[in-house]
């Protein structure tokens, strides 16, 4: 694997959080949320949510407008950071670019005073980034399917996936759907953890073709829940767990126990407001153990 530099422009005691600027500007309109609001929620859950993204390839959703204006998904960084680190990797084209990392709570801050909404950290640590460490089965339910089925199709997969020896984890999107986390120690090199996650789709798929597509083609889908195996590519990314959506309603991505999932009414179920409440009430992270498991893809 190849040795790669992490780039800072700061050393570790002058990490301090930025000052947050504009922190009244309401970054979601309809909810009356603004900057500060955000930021707090960030803070909060910082123990949680840094795990899923330090030390990361990570993308932002950034809406300097709110999310009422243009948002865009930043996956390349640009000058003016100061606290988020740089990493460089070579893309599929051949040239190189710098990616942003986070390494702590100051850069996840920073990102947010540049009006960063969404985290979204590829499958994989920049220490060894050419492997898998983090399969994600992203279930995309037509408008017409109903959350109950959602729920089912997330049962059956995990199902499939204790038949090949894996344990998974389950989360809301903080949009339509849910997305299953399958921890891989060792890591696997992306090809096999791509056509595994396609043949394990595919394989659903046939096994129930009313109910499921493997292709992203809206046209089939309607009616059916497309299992979205395109996460698992060298460069994919899926929102972290913890991370808001720049949608209304401020939701974000959860992660629950599979005891929870039959008490969850949607994939936006949890937003900003009442996260907080959920994790006080938590005795330990939905996930717990996750980092402890070894499981890997057989060849
Ligand atoms: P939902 O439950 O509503 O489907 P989701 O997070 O799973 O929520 P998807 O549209 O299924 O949303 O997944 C899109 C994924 O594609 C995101 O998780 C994101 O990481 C990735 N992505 C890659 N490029 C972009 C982009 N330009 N804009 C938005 N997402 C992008
Ligand atoms: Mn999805
Ligand atoms: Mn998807």
């Amino acid at each position: 694997a190849t040795k790669r530099t992490v780039r800072r422009k700061t050393t570790p005691k002058t990490r301090q959080p930025p000052t947050l600027t504009s922190p009244d500007k309401l970054l979601f309109p309809d909810d009356g949320i603004d900057k500060r609001e955000l930021a707090d929620y960030y803070a909060t859950v910082m123990d949680w949510l840094l795990p899923e993204i330090a030390n990361r390839p990570l993308s932002v959703v950034r809406c300097p407008g709110g999310i009422g204006a243009q948002c865009f998904f930043q996956k390349h960084a640009t000058p003016g950071f100061e606290l988020v680190s740089r990493v460089p990797i070579e893309e599929s084209d051949g040239g190189t670019e710098d990616y942003l990392v986070a390494e702590d709570a100051a850069s996840v801050m920073e990102l947010v005073q540049f009006n960063s909404i969404e985290f979204h950290p590829w499958g994989t640590h920049i220490d060894d980034i050419e492997r898998c460490d983090r399969l994600v089965f992203d279930l995309d339910p037509d408008a017409a399917v109903a959350w109950k089925d959602v729920v089912a199709a997330a049962r059956q997969l995990r199902g499939y996936l204790q038949q090949a020896g894996l344990e998974s984890f389950v989360r809301t999107s903080g949009g339509k759907g849910l997305h299953l986390v399958v921890p891989l120690a060792p890591a696997a090199p992306w090809e096999r953890a791509r056509a595994f996650a396609e043949a394990v789709a595919e394989a659903t798929r046939e096994a129930d073709p009313l109910r499921y597509v493997a292709t992203a083609s809206k046209k089939l889908r309607r009616g059916r829940i497309f299992i979205d195996w395109l996460r698992n590519g060298r460069g994919a990314t899926s929102v972290a767990s913890f991370s808001a959506r720049a949608r209304p309603g401020a939701p974000v991505a959860m992660p629950l126990r599979w005891e929870e999932l039959g008490k969850v009414a949607s994939g936006h179920a949890f937003d900003i407001r009442n996260a907080q409440a959920r994790l006080k009430r938590l005795k330990s992270h939905p996930w717990a153990g996750i980092e402890r498991i070894r499981q890997t893809l057989s060849a």
